[in-house]
């Protein structure tokens, strides 16, 4: 059978590597990011003639762009059974500094992205006679509340709550919702941030990315891998019975 993922942000990171997972799993993937550029090379690395994998430019905060993402990876592929709602933004907001452009923004990219990725997967899913598998994408701090990131962990919380809600609100349809949530994953910005904690030791970056790997149980920052092999389970069959969870991926980073 054929087998169709739309994954957003998934031009670089995170959302990457899942993409990258899902055309190895044997899914055809539409690569959705604000990016064009990173979401097209990827896209031709995943494909080199398009019949696999495609691109489309889409800001996840904007419902028409998220809606017009899903149709035309219907129109381009014929179907859908998977939406992954990768796309996030994660700025450093201590409490007091919070701005309400910050609040838009960040919760409309989201929590708007989840919201638009679940409606416009829905409508499709009704046109198309079938249901499918949506997984969204939270967060080790929007399980546990970490400093500094009040609008990144609330917007991580909920997720989780539409996860549970949205998991209820469709099932009768044969629609799964699911989450994964990251907790530190060695991205770019990561390694900028462990080689700058490592310089101001003056230490090297292995020291500096030692001090983030202290308080988790598996002593190692995950890498982008260990989030797709997840996904990877939850876009596929092995995980049909599972519907309105949270898999927490961050190698045991405290016990709740
Ligand atoms: P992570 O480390 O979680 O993977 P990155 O910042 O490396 O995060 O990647 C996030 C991806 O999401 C980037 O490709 C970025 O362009 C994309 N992205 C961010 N905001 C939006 C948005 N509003 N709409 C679509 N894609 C977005």
């Amino acid at each position: 059978m054929k087998k169709v993922a739309l994954v957003t942000g998934a031009g670089q990171g995170i959302g990457l590597k899942i993409a990258e997972r899902l055309v190895k799993d044997g899914f055809y993937v539409s690569l959705v990011d604000y990016n064009i550029e990173t979401a097209q090379k990827a896209a031709e690395h995943l494909s080199s003639d398009g019949s696999k994998a495609i691109a489309i430019q889409a800001d996840v905060s904007k419902r028409d762009d998220v809606f017009a993402a899903v149709n035309e990876t219907v129109d381009q592929f014929g179907d859908l059974h998977v939406i992954v709602n990768n796309a996030g933004v994660g700025p450093t907001t201590p409490i007091d500094t919070i701005t309400e452009d910050q609040f838009r923004k960040v919760y409309g990219v989201n929590v708007g992205g989840v919201l638009w990725g679940i409606q416009a997967a829905h409508e499709a899913w009704k046109k198309l006679g079938h249901g499918g598998k949506v997984i969204n994408a939270t967060s080790q701090a929007g399980v546990v509340g970490n400093p500094n990131l009040a609008l990144y962990s609330g917007t991580k919380f909920a997720v989780r709550g539409i996860t549970q809600v949205a998991a209820r609100d469709l099932a009768e349809e044969g629609i799964t919702v699911n989450a994964y949530a990251p907790g530190i994953v060695k991205t770019p910005m990561m390694m900028d941030i462990a080689h700058n904690v490592g310089k101001n030791a003056g230490k090297d970056d292995e020291w500096g990315m030692q001090q983030f790997a202290k308080d988790i149980t598996l002593k190692r920052l995950s890498e982008p891998e260990d989030v797709a092999n997840v996904v990877s389970f939850l876009a596929g069959e092995d995980s049909n019975y599972i519907t309105g969870q949270t898999i927490i991926v961050d190698g045991g980073m405290q016990f709740h």
